[in-house]
């Protein structure tokens, strides 16, 4: 067995996989064990094998399949040990010695199995050792509607959840999706069928929408700012010279970033090489995939929401030099693009590129390893870039590159603060609308201009509250709070999904008249309605933005000027390019401030910046309102000078006194457990292991403590940060202690995230 971890960040290249006489092969198999295992490879099958092929190997009482990682003619094993692999899955490496390299670094660094991290770069359809599955469809049957709903609402939550999603949604739509939106397992829908309400039938997939998209124009500019050309000069020298160097693209919204990324890979393209472009998921529109089909033709498409055969087939192309040019979200970072020359990591601010489950890598910083290694240019593109970044770019390690202007002239939006706490309220209840605002809102609808509402809370209150007792009512499974939604009148879990019927009276002191506290998108719907009557409003959020067409076709239906005023969540913050929008008012600017992470002020931030670049992208000049009771937050201040700067450099140095990211590194290890008391002892040994073992020198141990979000479905959540100094040698020997302690015990589960962007 070998050991898959390597542990500095730029470690050695591993020799090219050839052809091998051996006789045991070692194979990675996606389980997190950080190991991989050895196996005899049969006489027939000697000479074909090589590393980066896939075989099926007994294991345990299963078959699985695995990737064969390294090839040797002898073992330390006692022969009688070793089984022999059962079959040879492919014909030639699927995984190149650049990718195998690239997924052992990933390993070590964000101390997962070799084999896990390979399975975050086969498309699903390679890890399985026959074929493509089909998709599983659910769809209502004809007449069965609210008694049907009434029937089941008591007795059958999830069912009555369900029901109510299919009907709403009103035709076929793929389980897979429902069940993970909705947190279900699949038994609902099986009971839905066998009462013969709703119907479950496979099909074969549909052709990929994104895949078919068809080229969208987008003029290409005869002449560059001069901004944009140095841009795209300083990259294009980099490419010439083919040498590795990471780029920061720093851009107010509007300034041409894109267009920076699209001669960047003209170039490219021109020198035979080719481009990966990573955007956050929610960007990946049609739109978006069009704009580098006009200009490059073949571009290859992959995101999580294709099926295993078109990731596949896209897969195969880009591997067999079809397409030069790979579009996707996250995992498109590992799209087998021969002679790579750049890759774009467009926001790359955005918490969406690191992964929630193992192996939990950011992709922006992977994108970095992987262009060092392949010798090519990264390039980070972002408004507002993230701390880290932009620290490195101070430090010299990547280069900056400015575009502080809008292009075509447009001037950037002015941006007005409304401080809510001089609000006179004209109702009981929060207040929504500042005057302020009421009268922009007013005065653009006149004007037959379009405004976007910015709410970052979905639901209609997201807090119910006793007045007697000052206690809310909260999710039995969850510690948090169940928000209102009004329409289905229930009071829902945003972490679980459950959902029950609000309550008449207090269930901790049984005092009658709960109050609604907070607001959320629901609920400014239904204000604007009084607000503006005979507006036409659209709300954007998870809860009426079912599938991924209904996002489309409410974009499309804005964009035609069939929508006065747009209401969403961090949905719309993103990307939307609508030269009509003249107003954007930013609802409550604080609902992200006191969050208890130390990124919270940088996301807000961020996130104001992104939402007030969607105003004035035209002709027209925007306006933006920020309503918000912490008028003096530096968050806010900031923001609404367009200082970026500013903030960065204030903000870097708050994280420098306390030792937080980008000054120092963390590993967070999380213990979950139904019993809490197994939780706490367990925490508690496994922080005097790490303090005996390497603190406090070389890594501050923090901790245990129960987690912001201390129960979770059920389980009992607490945690251990690790902080130390950036190149600290004793934060890999705590990474390889927590390895140890997640492999011995099975519970409490432990586990590792290396580089934490959440720490709820
Ligand atoms: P960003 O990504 O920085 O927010 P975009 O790349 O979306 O900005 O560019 C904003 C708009 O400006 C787009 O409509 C784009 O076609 C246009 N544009 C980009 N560069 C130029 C240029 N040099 N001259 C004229 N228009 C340009
Ligand atoms: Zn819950």
């Amino acid at each position: 067995m070998a050991d898959g971890a390597d542990r500095s960040l730029f470690g050695e290249a591993a020799e090219a996989p050839a052809a091998h006489e051996g006789v045991y092969a070692e194979v990675a198999v996606q389980k997190p064990l950080r190991c991989e295992f050895t196996y005899r490879v049969p006489a027939e099958l000697a000479d074909r094998l090589r590393p980066g092929m896939r075989v099926a190997v007994p294991f345990g009482r299963r078959r699985e399949v695995g990737v064969v990682t390294a090839l040797t003619d002898s073992t330390d094993l006692a022969p009688s040990r070793t089984k022999s692999i059962a079959a040879l899955l492919d014909d030639e490496p699927v995984v190149d010695g650049a990718l195998l390299d690239l997924t052992r670094w990933m390993a070590g660094y964000y101390a997962c199995s070799w084999g896990e991290a390979l399975g975050a770069i086969l498309p699903a359809a390679l890890k399985r050792e026959k074929g493509t599955k089909k998709r599983l469809m659910i769809a209502p049957v004809a007449g069965v509607g609210a008694d049907q709903l009434a029937e089941v609402e008591e007795k059958f939550p999830k069912q009555h959840r369900l029901l109510r999603t299919v009907l709403e949604i009103g035709e076929a739509t793929e389980l897979r999706d429902l069940t993970r939106r909705l947190n279900l397992s699949d038994a609902p829908a099986r009971s839905l069928a066998k009462r013969g309400w709703v119907t479950l039938e496979k099909v074969d997939a549909a052709p990929d929408e994104l895949a078919q998209a068809d080229a969208t124009e987008r003029a290409r500019p005869d002449q560059l700012t001069a901004q944009q050309a140095d841009a795209v000069g300083a990259i294009a020298e980099a490419l010439d010279a083919r040498e590795y160097r990471t780029f920061l693209l720093q851009g107010v919204t509007g300034s041409g970033k894109t267009e920076v990324y699209l001669r960047v890979i003209e170039h490219a393209l021109a020198q035979g090489r080719g481009a990966i472009v990573l955007v956050p998921e929610i960007a990946l529109t049609p739109q978006t995939v069009g704009w580098f089909r006009s200009r490059f033709g073949e571009v290859a498409v992959l995101h999580s929401r294709m099926t295993d055969a078109q990731r596949h087939d896209m897969w195969q192309r880009v591997r067999r030099g079809e397409a030069r040019v790979v579009v996707g979200a996250r995992s498109a970072l590992f799209a087998p693009v021969q002679d790579l020359g750049v890759i774009v990591v467009d926001e790359e601010h955005e918490p969406s590129f690191k992964q929630g489950n193992a192996p939990r890598y950011h992709a922006r910083d992977v994108a970095v390893v992987r262009a060092h290694r392949a010798g090519a240019v990264c390039v980070l593109g972002s408004a507002t870039p993230s701390l880290e970044s932009w620290r490195n770019a101070k430090a010299g390690r990547y280069e900056r590159l400015i575009l502080s202007e809008r292009v075509r002239g447009i001037r950037m939006p002015a941006i007005e603060v409304v401080d809510m706490r001089e609000e006179i309220p004209e109702q009981e209840g929060p207040k929504l609308f500042s005057r302020r605002l009421g009268v922009y809102l007013r005065q653009t609808l006149e004007r037959g201009e379009q405004s976007i509402l910015f709410l970052n809370r979905r639901g209609y209150s997201p807090v119910l509250w006793c007045r007697e007792c000052g206690e809310t009512v909260r999710c039995k499974q969850c510690d948090v709070s169940l928000t209102y939604h009004r329409r289905i009148n229930k009071l829902t879990c945003h972490s679980c999904c459950e959902e029950i019927d609000p309550p008449k009276a207090c269930p901790s002191c049984t005092a009658p008249g709960l109050r609604f506290l907070g607001l959320g998108s629901e609920r400014i719907e239904d204000s604007l309605a009084e607000l503006l009557p005979g507006a036409r409003v659209a709300r954007m959020d998870s809860d009426t933005m079912l599938r991924r067409e209904d996002y489309e076709r409410t974009l499309a239906a804005f964009g035609a000027g069939e929508v006065d005023v747009l209401v969403g969540t961090q949905m719309i913050a993103k990307g939307l390019d609508f030269p009509r929008v003249t107003l954007v008012g930013i609802v409550d600017a604080d609902s992200g401030l006191h969050l208890p992470d130390f990124r919270a002020s940088e996301r807000t931030f961020q996130l104001l910046a992104q939402v007030a670049g969607r105003a004035g992208r035209g002709e027209l000049d925007g306006r933006i309102v920020i309503q918000t009771s912490t008028p003096d937050h530096d968050a806010i201040t900031r923001a609404a000078n367009h200082d970026y700067e500013g903030f960065a450099a204030v903000e870097d140095e708050l994280r420098a006194d306390l030792a937080y990211p980008p000054h120092g590194r963390l590993i967070r290890a999380v213990l979950e457990d139904t019993d809490e008391s197994k939780v706490k002892a367990a925490g508690a040994a496994l922080a005097d292991l790490l303090r005996t073992r390497v603190g406090p020198e070389g890594v501050m141990v923090l901790g245990p403590a129960p987690c912001p979000m201390a129960l979770l479905r059920g389980r009992h959540r607490h945690h251990i940060l690790l902080k130390a100094e950036p190149a600290s040698p004793a934060l890999a020997t705590a990474r390889d202690l927590l390895v140890g302690f997640s492999e011995e015990f099975a519970r409490p589960r432990t586990t590792i995230d290396v580089d934490p962007v959440g720490l709820m």
